[in-house]
């Protein structure tokens, strides 16, 4: 129950009943009543004629007698004389009169009203003279009014000094006591077409007057009759009243439960739809609400035609509270699925089921938090909107959500892996080009986690892509895949930090060498040092898998110190045996911003006596380090010690054109997916020769990695390229092979000289 009544619809049925106990509805019924009988009308019986008395010598016992006489020969059914009667004058007049009203027997009868609404009192009802009247029958006209006055509803009898009066009504429609309550009268009756006479042409015999015979006659205007407000005509003439209340009682039923429980039915009817309404779904939702609607439109108005007394102001209420709950609620939760940018936001995109057969897929934007610094407030959402366009335009997916920071986010076609990596690769060149906002432009970088694993809910979806969408971000990588198998490896990486240091101490993880060539003298120059752990149970583990738990687990650091303190071993030993050989490792973008990082590194050289000039730091994608002046600082610092800095895999990340120039750097390594394609693609040729001239122009040597053709080493040589790496020319191998192939190198040189 409590439950309940903590919903929407048990929230507004409450606050209804509530305001129904205290007749809150009432204006809304009256409002309703008033229009409906505006426009329903239809003419009033024929039965009743109106004879009104319009001739002034008339206004006299002597005058009604003569009337009175007259009418009697067009045999009317029943008389009714609606009139304080004109007596006291002259008594001889009076005794005619008498006389007159006698001679109808039972078929005259004297209307007695009060001219107060809700006054029932004798003080109100003033009961005609005994003199006249003699035993002919007394009826009353007294109403009800609701809180504006208007007339509503009457008794069927009046209780005036312990008699019992019958009202006109009553009388009119032949209903006779034994009926507690009251009736409704049917405004629908136009006032305005109540048959009428005047007296005087009842006088003049006018043929008109023949319509009286089997009718019944109120004879009225001897006074000025009491005007009542009336359902949809504002003021009218009693007398309407007790015509529309005698045709209110011949409808098929006469039933009503009163202003308060009256209403009930109807709410009864119209929380039934909606409670059906909340429970479906498409058009039968549609269908119960309209008929709810509908229902307390048309219903009361339907029923009151046969006779039933239901109004539809608490229904009316209950639609308005349960409908104002309904749209607050949707604007809230518009709010709460909106981002900042006015898209969608990812709560949005998680709520609702994925469609079957989708891959989920969040790109983050690299460095949105930085574009956005320098924007205008007004210009933020046309970034994020202008980021999700060509989002949309890449991607053909309809709706782009949008996360909080750089995140966007969809659902699109699931193709074959190698097809959706291919795909999301064009979607990455579309933001090579700069974005263009306000009047400034930008360089970004995209970088995306995607979802594969159709069996989840769409949260878990949402969150996996984020999450990896995060850590190719973290990694400077493109695409970051999530499988769900990667779940089950939580406890192998929670261990990896005892793992690395079992591998570091029996040898499963070592270093190896992969040979650089110097492509101007053609001989070995330098050698890149790689990472490689062979795992006894999982087999041997990439380099990018394994750094990236490492970073993870807070273990990056140690295993850099262990890469450098082995490359200088290596670098020692083969500078040792003549010309220089240059030694490169890379550098985790996790530890470039790092505090202590300056201090191991000079450290180290000191401690080994190496001229740090032999030694290369590569570094990649910097778009995850997230103290970038600090970053700033070290590579300076590392550079002003003597070390060499490298620009690893440029071309595929952060690394634009831009960026080189502020960064201090010696060396650009150009990512072997620009080499690959070399021999096929025009364009790639076009890439890598401007990189190589525009690097000369900025004092960097350039190292091509990724050969694995003769051809694409004889282009690279041709276009000026300075230093080479590849499997044509070496794959990584160990410390003792690449020992003897530089010594192999080494004789071979010193023979052809
Ligand atoms: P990287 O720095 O771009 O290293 C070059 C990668 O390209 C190496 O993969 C190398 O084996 C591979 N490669 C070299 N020549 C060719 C070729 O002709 N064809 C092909 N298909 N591949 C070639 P590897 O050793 O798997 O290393 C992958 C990445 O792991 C490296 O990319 C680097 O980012 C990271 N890594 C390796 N060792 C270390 C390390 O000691 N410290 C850090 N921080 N990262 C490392
Ligand atoms: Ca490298
Ligand atoms: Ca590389």
């Amino acid at each position: 129950m409590r439950q309940f009544l903590r919903t929407s619809f048990g929230i507004s049925l409450l606050a209804t009943l509530l305001l129904a106990m205290m007749a809150a509805g009432e204006p809304l019924a009256h409002g309703y009543w008033n229009m409906l009988f505006k426009n329903l009308q239809r003419p009033a019986p024929a039965s009743t004629v109106l004879l009104t008395i319009d001739d002034q010598k008339n206004l006299t016992s002597a005058g009604l007698t003569e009337i009175l006489g007259r009418l009697r020969l067009r045999m009317p059914r029943r008389v009714l004389i609606d009139a304080a009667l004109p007596v006291g004058e002259n008594a001889a007049d009076d005794a005619g009169l008498a006389r007159e009203v006698h001679s109808y027997g039972s078929d005259i009868a004297f209307i007695a009203r009060s001219d107060k609404i809700d006054n029932f009192g004798k003080d109100a009802i003033i009961l005609p003279p005994r003199q006249i009247t003699g035993n002919a029958e007394v009826l009353v006209s007294a109403w009800r009014g609701n809180f504006v006055l208007y007339a509503v509803s009457a008794p069927y009898a009046v209780d005036i000094d312990g008699h019992k009066y019958s009202t006109v009504s009553a009388a009119l429609a032949g209903v006779r006591s034994g009926f507690e309550g009251d009736y409704y009268p049917d405004f629908r009756v136009d006032p305005a077409t109540i048959p009428r006479l005047a007296s005087h042409e009842l006088v003049a015999g006018a043929a008109s007057a023949s319509n009286l015979t089997g009718r019944t006659v109120i004879v009225t205007g001897l006074n000025k009759s009491p005007s009542i407000l009336y359902f949809g005509h504002s003021y009218t003439p009693a007398v309407a009243l007790d015509i529309a209340g005698a045709e209110g009682l011949k409808a098929p039923f006469s039933l009503s439960f009163g202003p308060r429980l009256g209403s009930l039915p109807i709410l009864a009817l119209v929380a039934l739809l909606v409670s059906f309404g909340r429970r479906s779904r498409g058009w039968r939702k549609v269908a119960a609400y309209v008929a709810a609607l509908g229902s307390v439109a048309l219903v009361p108005a339907l029923l009151r035609t046969q006779g039933i007394v239901f109004a539809p102001d608490t229904a009316f209420i209950f639609l308005g509270i349960y409908g104002t709950i309904r749209l607050w609620q949707k604007r809230a939760r518009r709010i709460q699925l909106t981002s900042a940018s006015g898209l969608p936001n990812l709560l949005a995109l998680a709520n609702n089921p994925i469609a079957v057969g989708s891959d989920v897929v969040v790109a983050v934007v690299a460095r949105y938090e930085e574009i956005l610094a320098t924007l205008p407030q007004d210009l933020h959402s046309e970034c994020a909107r202008q980021i999700a366009r060509r989002i949309a335009a890449g991607s053909g997916a309809d709706t782009i959500y949008h996360g909080d920071g750089g995140h966007f986010a969809w659902a699109e076609e699931a193709r074959p892996l190698e097809m959706q990596l291919d795909h999301l690769e064009g979607l990455r060149a579309l933001f090579a080009a700069p974005l263009l906002i306000g009047t400034r432009t930008f360089d970004t970088n995209i970088h995306f986690g995607l979802d594969r694993n159709e069996g989840l809910d769409s949260p878990t979806r949402v969150n996996s892509a984020l999450a990896s969408a995060n850590e190719a971000l973290s990694n400077g990588r493109a695409i970051e895949l999530f499988e769900a198998s990667r779940l089950a490896e939580a406890p192998w990486e929670l261990s990896l930090h005892a793992r690395i240091e079992e591998g570091l101490r029996n040898g499963d993880i070592w270093l190896a060498f992969q040979p650089q060539w110097n492509l101007k003298e053609n001989r070995m120059c330098g050698a890149e040092a790689l990472i490689r752990w062979n795992h006894p149970t999982r087999g041997p583990i990439a380099p990018d898998a394994f750094i990236l738990q490492a970073e993870r687990a807070g273990r990056i650091d140690a295993l850099t110190y262990w890469v450098l303190d082995l490359a200088i071993t290596a670098a020692l030993a083969l500078n040792a045996r003549g010309p220089r050989f240059q030694m490169s490792i890379n550098l985790s973008a996790q530890m470039v911003d790092k505090p202590d990082l300056v201090a191991n590194f000079s450290d180290a050289v000191r401690r080994r006596s190496i001229d740090p000039s032999l030694l290369t730091i590569e570094i990649t994608e910097t778009s995850s380090v997230r103290n970038r002046p600090a970053a700033c600082q070290n590579l300076t610092r590392l550079r002003e010690l003597g070390f060499r800095l490298s620009i690893d895999d440029f071309g595929t990340g952060e690394a634009s054109l831009a960026y080189l120039a502020d960064l201090p750097s010696d060396e650009l390594k150009i990512d072997r997916r620009f080499i690959d394609r070399l021999g096929t693609s025009p364009r790639d040729q076009a890439i890598v020769a401007n990189t190589i001239t525009l690097a000369h122009a900025l004092g960097q040597t350039v190292v091509a990695e990724g050969i694995e053709r003769p051809e694409t080493l004889a282009i690279l040589q041709s276009m000026g390229c300075d230093y080479a790496q590849g499997y044509l020319l070496g794959r990584p191998v160990t410390y003792s092979d690449l020992e003897r192939t530089y010594a192999a190198s080494l004789s071979r040189a010193a023979g052809q000289v």
